[in-house]
């Protein structure tokens, strides 16, 4: 059964999923597979985990496919229990890179994985991408090996790596992979199939858009980049290549870049184009089982999280420096019709354990559903890495309209009670859409409202790439206005980020401040976590913003990220010493009494408890 408890779940037959073993190929008719899939994930049935998605999309065209879901990587028969694949095994390391996955910001080990039956930490190796591809090539010789998800993706140049503090080569080098897809990569999975079942070899495909491959001379047409060599010794060399690579992210204009490693040479091809809103409609409508493998006997935490939520569009166009969103996903919102989710939504509705509640309409920012430019010509040319900093684009179409009746479409099925909007929203954004603001308090807070300013210092938003702090004051006083208006008591829950570069314990100083001062508390803060392949990452690494070329305040100790963490959480006890030890080290023993002294007793806001999940699937 899927999850203990389960009634929906014990009806199952082996074909309700892409199977795991050989009876289940037997169900299907299989005595061999074109395609194994490696995931360090658990296999969960479902559209918001992308190797399912991927695997049911080549199902949906015809090609055999299998999954190993955490399969043994010290044991070569673990690999071997679907037999050889006819053309490439596919490898991802999940939904997380897996030393996120593994450890926290303070590099400590975690005890837990979201992705795991019972939540249990250990089912994924380090660098599980480099572990899977040698486990594959140790258990096939010469199968031909292709790796893809957020892990492979982000580290597809040299690239900063926290764990070891050391720029690493590209992951296709040191996991010696034939090929490499990058982005969301249904386009580029899909054409992949068919060219490797007409005689091709990946390692051998060289124009693939949305791929990388290695290559002993670059092409004639493509931008060159610092080598690993250059951007492995010199600062300037790193984030020179940091902003080459992004300058050619447009996967209408974008080139092929190429990155010398020693005598080889790593070539990205320009990314995949978005999907239709079609082609993702159709990929939505697969017959997923929407259930974790019949095979476990425990809870994962990362499905109950999911479960009964939507996803109802991709991308985010808000370039914020420390995300990967952008790399990854694309900025290009690329959005569902509402047909598709109100199907969606009716298919949620037949399991037997949904209560009438939608727990999430979003992606990886809930307002943008919908959200296009305007202006074809310029989108196809346009080298900007986000739409809305410094200042949104006049191109860009934040018409609410979508969104609104989008929600209330849901809102009105019959077998619906509530729907709630889980994923961020943009603040900015909000100020452009009254419609959509007036429905979010009205319908689909449920009592807390997740806002992500990331900071309240004007100097660390400009370099996070985020709206400033007027932008949160106007959103509050409207926030809270129109909750009385409505007479419901709701709060926000402001999402921080301690450690980020730029940021100064006086910047910290200064929020913590803002928080008191407004009746906000932050019970759980984001610690910085430099993770592959961002513009905030860069700065970590060199001290320099790559675009501005200024440089920018970077806390690496253990003991200032800690004081910056423990300003954010003043109001706890346990950190009254660190508050004051950061007062003194930043000459602001001045504001000790304001900060530390009573409870804020502000008419009319209630004291609002903030809480930051452990992990937001959706955002990385
Ligand atoms: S032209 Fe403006 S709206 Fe269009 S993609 Fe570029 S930044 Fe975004």
């Amino acid at each position: 059964m899927a999850d203990k408890g389960s009634r929906s779940s014990k009806l199952h037959h082996y074909t309700d999923f892409l199977p795991t073993n050989r009876k289940e190929m037997a169900a299907w008719g299989w005595s061999d597979l074109d395609i194994l899939f490696v995931s360090g994930d658990a296999y969960i049935d479902h559209p918001a985990f992308g190797v399912p998605l991927l695997a049911r999309f080549l199902v949906s065209h015809g090609f055999r496919v299998g999954i190993l879901a955490q399969p043994d990587w010290r044991k070569p028969e673990a690999l071997r229990v679907m037999g050889r694949p006819r053309l490439f095994a596919a490898v991802s390391a999940g939904a997380m890179d897996s030393m996120v996955n593994h450890y926290t910001a303070a590099r400590k080990l975690r005890s837990n994985d979201a992705y795991t039956p019972g939540g249990r930490a250990g089912a994924r190796p380090n660098r599980a991408v480099i572990a899977y591809t040698a486990a594959i090539k140790g258990a096939f010789k010469g199968l031909p090996v292709v790796i893809g998800g957020i892990e492979a993706s982000l580290r597809r140049l040299a690239h900063f790596d926290y764990w070891t503090d050391q720029v690493r080569r590209s992951v296709l080098i040191d996991a010696k992979a034939d090929l490499l897809l990058y982005g969301m990569a249904e386009k580029a999975l899909l054409e992949l199939a068919q060219r490797c079942a007409a005689g091709e070899n990946p390692g051998q495909i060289s124009d693939l858009p949305g791929s990388a491959v290695i290559c002993v001379s670059p092409p004639e047409k493509c931008v060159e980049i610092p080598s690993y060599e250059d951007v492995s010794h010199e600062p300037d060399a790193f984030n020179r290549a940091y902003c080459l690579a992004v300058h050619e992210a447009n996967p209408y204009c974008g080139q092929s870049v190429v990155q010398r490693h020693g005598s080889r040479w790593v070539l990205v091809n320009r990314p995949s184009l978005p999907l239709t809103q079609s082609e993702l409609d159709n990929i939505y409508a697969l017959p997923f089982s929407r259930r974790p493998h019949h095979s476990y006997t425990e809870s994962i935490p990362a499905f109950q999280q999911i479960r009964f939520s939507i996803t109802s569009h991709r991308g985010c166009c808000g370039g914020c420096a420390f995300c990967a969103i952008a790399s990854h996903q694309g900025k290009i919102i690329q959005s569902r019709s509402p047909l598709s989710i109100v199907s969606e939504v009716s298919t949620i509705a037949q399991d037997l354990e949904f209560r009438g509640t939608i727990t999430d309409v979003g992606g990886p920012t809930a307002n943008m559903y919908g959200m296009r430019c305007g202006h074809p010509k310029a989108r196809k040319s346009c080298r900007r890495e986000g739409c809305l900093f410094p200042e949104p684009c006049r191109h860009l179409v934040v018409d609410d309209r979508a969104a609104v009746s989008l929600l209330e479409k849901v809102r009105l099925l019959p077998a619906v009670q509530h729907v709630f909007v889980a994923s961020g929203v943009r603040l900015d954004l909000l100020e452009r859409q009254p419609g959509y603001f007036g429905q979010l308090l009205k319908h689909h807070v449920g009592g807390l409202l997740k806002v992500a300013p990331e900071t309240l210092s004007a100097k660390v938003a400009h370099i996070m790439r985020k709206p400033g702090p007027d932008s949160f004051t106007d959103f509050l006083a409207r926030f809270r206005q129109q909750s009385r208006d409505l007479d419901k008591r709701q709060a926000v829950v402001p999402y921080m980020i301690a450690g980020h570069p730029g940021c100064t314990l006086e910047d910290m100083v200064d929020t913590a401040l803002f928080l008191k001062e407004n009746g906000l508390r932050v019970e759980q803060v984001q610690e910085f976590t430099p993770t592959p392949g961002t513009l905030a990452t860069c700065m970590y690494h060199t001290g320099v913003d790559p675009e501005t070329g200024q440089h920018v305040h970077v806390a690496k100790s253990p003991k200032e990220r800690r004081l910056q963490k423990a300003l954010l959480l003043w109001h706890v006890p346990e950190n009254k010493n660190d508050v004051l030890q950061a007062l003194q080290a930043c000459g602001r023993q001045d504001v000790a009494a304001r900060l530390l002294g009573g409870s804020p007793a502000i008419p009319g806001k209630p004291v609002l408890v903030a809480k930051r999940s452990a992990r937001r699937s959706r955002k990385k």
